[in-house]
Formats: structure tokens, C-alpha cells, sequence
């Protein structure tokens, strides 16, 4: 095989697929468009992974971007559809009333975004969520969020590429090993089926992004594999509807680490509870976080406490039979922001990586701010403190 494309995206999860369907929708139809993966379509992290669709309020800049991101979800499954896509809201859970202080904090910062949060009170709780445990101190219920299955998602938006523009190509099963250049600028893709002859290739590799950057001689993309271990129940016995989080996870989930990321010194872990409901009555549980390469096994350790959390506030999780557990490995960045743009060292080389636990959220967002990068329109966001630039020397 030896073809050409005006670019070449590297890596078939959700934000490989997403650029791919910017790319589409902002450049001529006319426009060829090949998107590689070395195995199949959102097999790695983005099938994986929970889909929680989250709105981040600490900070304006993390707000502007997974609120935009947010509604372009529902725009999405208006526009494509053929994906479960749930906009139940979310509610933040106390287990105590020292707990409880958060909730002031959290719907403050929602107030100062422009946006809002109701606090309910234990029985209106109960009435949203009766499956929940009786002495539960209240809860704060922001009607934003929502939750999509991330591995339909990703083949909703790549057959949405394909309506605009027919010369888009989606090849899985089609790594790419290296690089032909032409002094500086990139010249071609080589893959194990063939080149790709192009002068723009996007990298949206996730946890793999500093590997074939390295292809290309970038010596270090701070990106590094976090593992979150998951378990999900059968069918038709989840004891909720909607999607749930201990208060505390915002800051231990959103937080840059203390911890070393590349694994070296023995990061022991840690969880915080998220539970989703899904569309076959299914509950998704999770979710921990470790820095432990790349290894996938299973810590049943790490696991079982953060199914001891999920049954402390919803006791009907203990009798639900646990059919799957498995890790998933999320794209951390040294400064916990991912990176959207151009490398500034490789003319030509584009990078969306490095999403940590909010990849499936910001998506849509991501796609957009880089076509529009790529096709020299204003950002919808701003996209400073996104550059990948920050990490070049
Ligand atoms: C346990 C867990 C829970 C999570 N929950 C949520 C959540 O509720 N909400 C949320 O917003 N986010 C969540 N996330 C985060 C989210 O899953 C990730 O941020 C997101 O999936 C990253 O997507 P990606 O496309 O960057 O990476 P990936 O999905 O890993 O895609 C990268 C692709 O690149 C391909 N690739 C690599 N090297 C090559 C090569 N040389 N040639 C060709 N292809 C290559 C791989 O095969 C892979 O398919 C969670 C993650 C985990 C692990």
C-alpha cells in the first residue's frame, strides 16, 4: 500500500475519533482523511473506561472547557445519535457531616461560574435515589453532567465524519511504526500495512503518545499511565439512576499528584466511589487510581475497598453479582491538563493527549479546538494552557 492523505491521525479512542470528526465537519469534503490504530476502534482506554460526562467547576479555564465539551455531547447525539447517551445529572454524596462542608465549597464554585447546584436534604434525597442508604447526610445534585457509552460513541462519531466527508479512512488493525521526513517537516506515515505519504499527522495516542512521539525524536512527552481498576453488575439490578460520586473525589481525581507518576517509587493508590448507571440496568463501580506503568492486572486490594465504598452508600451493590473486573489505564499529563495543538519543534506533528479521568468528557471539545487550530479558525476555547508547547525545550 502507498497512498497519500492530507492527515494522518494516529490512534482510534475517543479523541482520535473526535479529531476525526472536527476534521470533517471544518475542512472541504474533498479533504482525505486517514485514521490509524493499531488494533481495533477505541480498544484500549476508551473501551475501558467509565463515561461519566463531567463539568468541572474549580477553576474557569477547566469549566470553559468540559462545559463547552458537555453540551457538545448532546449536540453530538442530536445530530448522530446511535449511542446510549444518558443526561441524568450527578449527584455528590456525604458520608458524614464533615463531609458535608464540601458541598458548600463545590456548589459555590458552580455559582461563580455563571451556573448552579441544588443541595437536597436527606429526604429529598431519598426520594431521587431510594436505593440509597437511610442515614445518608443530604447530597448536591448538579443537573449538568450526564453519561455515554465511550466505545459506541466512538463509532457514532466516525460514521458522522464519513456522512460530511466521504474520503475520510478508518483503518484499524494498522499501527504505525515509524516516519519518513523531509528535513524538518514530516514526509510520510510508515505503517505495518504500507506509508501514507502527508505532510500533518495528529498524535491522539493517549497513554502511548510519548511513544510515537518518540518515532518522531521528541525525547520526552510527560504523559504516563494512571490505572483505574473497575467492576460492573449484571443487567437489571442496579440500585440506582443516576450518576453518583463521593464529594471527595473531585479532589482526590482532579488534583496534579503529589505522587511520582512514572511509578518508580511504589505509589500505593488510592479510590474515591463513582457509580453509573447503565442504559441495560447495569451499575458501573469505580474507581481507583495508581501509577503502576503499564501493567493491567487487577488490584483486588485497591478494588475491594472501592466496592466497600460503592456499598456504603448504596447498600443494594452488596447483593448485585459483580460479572466483569478489568484496569484501564488513563493518560496522565505532569501538570494534569491535557495537550491540544501543535508541537512546536516537528512542523507538522499535532498532539491531543493526555486527558487523565476526563477523556471521555472533554472529546468533543478536544476535536474542535484542534481542527480548529489545524484549519486557522478561532478557538471556541481558549487553548493556552492546553498548548503542548509547555513541555517542548
Ligand atoms: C478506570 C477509568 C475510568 C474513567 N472514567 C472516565 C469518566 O467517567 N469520564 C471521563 O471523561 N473519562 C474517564 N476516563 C478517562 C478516559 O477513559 C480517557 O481519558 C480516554 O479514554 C483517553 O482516550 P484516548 O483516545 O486519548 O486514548 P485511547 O482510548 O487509549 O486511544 C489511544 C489509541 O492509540 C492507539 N495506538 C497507540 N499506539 C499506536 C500506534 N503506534 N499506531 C496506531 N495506533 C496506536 C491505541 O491502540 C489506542 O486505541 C476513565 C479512564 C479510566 C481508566
Amino acid at each position: 500500500m502507498s497512498e497519500t492523505a492530507d492527515i494522518v491521525v494516529v490512534g482510534g479512542g475517543i479523541i482520535g475519533c473526535s479529531v476525526v470528526y472536527h476534521l470533517a465537519q471544518l475542512f472541504e469534503p474533498s479533504v482525505r482523511i486517514v485514521l490509524c490504530d493499531r488494533g481495533p476502534i477505541a480498544g484500549a482506554t476508551s473501551g475501558s473506561c467509565m463515561g461519566h460526562l463531567m463539568v468541572t467547576p474549580d477553576d474557569p479555564q477547566a469549566y470553559a472547557l468540559t462545559r463547552t465539551s458537555v453540551d457538545l455531547w448532546r449536540e453530538l447525539h442530536d445530530r448522530v445519535a446511535g449511542f446510549d447517551y444518558n443526561p441524568t445529572g450527578a449527584l455528590y454524596l456525604a458520608d458524614d457531616e464533615a463531609d458535608v462542608e464540601l458541598f458548600d465549597v463545590l456548589r459555590q464554585q458552580f455559582v461563580d461560574r455563571g451556573d448552579s447546584a441544588d443541595l437536597l436534604d436527606p429526604k429529598q434525597l431519598r426520594e431521587l435515589e431510594p436505593g440509597l442508604a437511610e442515614d445518608l447526610p443530604g447530597a448536591l445534585f448538579y443537573p449538568g453532567d450526564g453519561v455515554v457509552l465511550p466505545m459506541l460513541a466512538c463509532g457514532a462519531m466516525l460514521r458522522g465524519a464519513r456522512q460530511r466527508n466521504p474520503n475520510v479512512i478508518v483503518r484499524p488493525h494498522c499501527a504505525v511504526t515509524g516516519f519518513e521526513r523531509d528535513g524538518d517537516r514530516i514526509a510520510s506515515v510508515v505503517t505495518e500495512r504500507g506509508s501514507i505519504a502527508t505532510t500533518t499527522v495528529v498524535n491522539t495516542c493517549g497513554v502511548w503518545a510519548p511513544m510515537l512521539a518518540e518515532l518522531l525524536g521528541v525525547q520526552r512527552l510527560p504523559i504516563h499511565p494512571r490505572a483505574g481498576n473497575l467492576a460492573i453488575t449484571g443487567h437489571h439490578v442496579s440500585p440506582i439512576r443516576t450518576q453518583l460520586l463521593e464529594v471527595g473525589y473531585v479532589r482526590f481525581a482532579h488534583a496534579r499528584t503529589e505522587v511520582d507518576p512514572t511509578g518508580a517509587s511504589g505509589d500505593p493508590g488510592g479510590h474515591a466511589v463513582n457509580m453509573q448507571p447503565q442504559t441495560n440496568g447495569g451499575c458501573l463501580i469505580g474507581s481507583t487510581r495508581q501509577f503502576c506503568g503499564m501493567q493491567k492486572q487487577v488490584n483486588r486490594e485497591l478494588l475491594w475497598r472501592s466496592l466497600a465504598r460503592a456499598e456504603r452508600y448504596a447498600p443494594g451493590i452488596a447483593v448485585a453479582p459483580i460479572v466483569r473486573t478489568w484496569v484501564g489505564l488513563r493518560p496522565y499529563s505532569e501538570d494534569n491538563r491535557p495537550l491540544i495543538g501543535p508541537w512546536p519543534d516537528i512542523p507538522g506533528l499535532w498532539i491531543a493527549a493526555g486527558h487523565e479521568g476526563l477523556g471521555i468528557s472533554m472529546a468533543p471539545v478536544t476535536g474542535l479546538l484542534l481542527a480548529q487550530q489545524l484549519a486557522g479558525e478561532a478557538p471556541t476555547v481558549d487553548v493556552t494552557p492546553y498548548l503542548p508547547g509547555r513541555f517542548a525545550r
